[in-house]
């Protein structure tokens, strides 16, 4: 198949979802591949090993009109304008924004969203959430310990001791865990809440402290069991205490970082602005779920600024939406590699494209086809 690869478009995004080394094995696999010139300069893929790994360069336009066209974020209107009927997409499409959705079908393209891929041990190898939710969960402490005006070790020196960091981690999914793990390594002391009662043991086995919130009702415990491994919405009973018990946590801590996300839905309000007052002056909140808050507006904080770095009542509010982008080079080595793994689900040995009619992931990914939206 002739396969693109355009530059991203969107604001602030630095990766490419084919890497050099994707080239080589697609290239191996029978393809063609013309990647925009410059595509993934900002990732540390240069057009020249592109080309030494068996790439055409082309414009906009070649790589945009190939019969498969490989992204890591959605076709905006000026790409779409430029991808012929029957073109295959694979990105991350977002696939519970049902106009994007209905542009991509009525641009007649067959469109894959890869975060709609399920979470079982078949489709980890393409999980592109999970790629990516790691490295945001590393940044976002890196972020942190260069914000904070301290230090993150416990330090014992001859001018005194600096006591360790305190650090509070909200939502504790592939995103929370790299987060527990990477301000461990840093010498912070750290606690963390969720609402699965699973996560518990794997907070405790990265030598963190699990913030209990005890289940009361039925409703409570189904809830909190959640669906496909994600979270559900927990009953207000649940929230308020699980509030009381954060509050506490937050008033005494210098680092937040929070990442609770439910699937399709806002993220849940975990700092009130309350809370951010009770904080000492030059802490840090660093708000993984920037910009999908109620409304789209804020995130775990509704004092989160998307995009912005911002100080409010004394406390640096990171609401950074793109940190993957922010280590573009070894976010879009992973995404490439997520890519090339999906990629086998829907390439048949001739080097064609096919589609599975049941295969469970392929299935979940498709969003668009035939001209009509494809995802219920
Ligand atoms: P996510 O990004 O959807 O959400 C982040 C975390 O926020 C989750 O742990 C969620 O439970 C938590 N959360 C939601 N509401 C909350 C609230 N009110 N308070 C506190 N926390 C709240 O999560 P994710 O990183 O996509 O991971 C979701 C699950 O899927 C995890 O159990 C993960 O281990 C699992 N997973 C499985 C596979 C696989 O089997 N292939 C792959 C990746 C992830």
């Amino acid at each position: 198949m002739l396969i693109g690869v355009p530059r991203e478009s969107a604001a602030g995004e630095t990766r490419v979802a084919v890497t050099p080394e994707t080239t080589k094995k697609l290239k191996a696999q029978g393809h063609r591949i013309v990647v925009e010139r410059g595509a993934g300069q900002a990732a540390a893929c240069l057009d020249a090993a592109y080309e030494a790994a068996g790439a055409e360069l082309g414009d906009r336009a070649a790589a945009l009109g190939a019969e498969m066209v490989l992204k890591v974020q959605r076709p905006n209107a000026e790409e779409l304008g430029l991808m012929k009927a029957g073109t295959v997409l694979v990105g991350q499409l977002n696939p519970f924004d049902r106009e994007g959705l209905q542009a991509m079908a009525s641009a007649g393209l067959t469109a894959f969203a890869l975060e709609a891929a399920p979470r079982t041990t078949r489709a980890q190898s393409m999980d592109v959430l999970s790629s990516q939710a790691n490295i945001a969960g590393y940044k976002a402490v890196m972020l942190a310990a260069t914000h904070y005006p301290k230090l993150f070790p416990m330090l014992m020196t001859a001018a005194g001791t600096i006591k360790a960091a305190r650090v509070v981690i909200l939502g504790v999914g592939v995103a929370g865990l790299q987060a527990i793990a990477t301000a461990k390594r840093l010498g912070a002391v750290i606690e963390a809440s969720d609402v699965r009662p699973a996560v518990k043991e794997q907070v405790e086995s990265l030598g963190a402290k699990f913030i209990e919130v005890p289940y009361e009702t039925d409703e409570e415990r189904e809830a909190a069991q959640g669906v496909g491994g994600y979270a559900k919405p927990m009953p207000p009973s649940w929230l308020s205490r699980q509030a009381v018990e954060v509050a506490k946590r937050v008033a005494q801590a210098d680092v937040v970082i929070s990442t609770a996300l439910i699937p399709g839905r806002p993220a849940p309000t975990l700092i009130s602005e309350d809370m951010v007052k009770s904080m000492k002056p030059g802490s840090v909140i660093v708000d993984l779920a920037a910009g999908r808050g109620p409304g789209g507006v804020g995130g775990n904080c509704p004092l989160t600024q998307t995009g912005q770095i911002a100080q409010v009542h004394g406390v640096t509010i990171i609401g950074l939406d793109n940190l993957p982008a922010t280590v573009a080079a070894d976010s879009s080595a992973l995404y490439a590699r997520n890519v090339l793994d999906f990629l086998k689900l829907v390439i048949d040995k001739e080097a064609r494209f096919t589609l599975p009619a049941d295969d469970d992931i392929v299935t979940a990914c498709l969003v668009a086809r035939d001209g009509a939206v494809t995802r219920a």
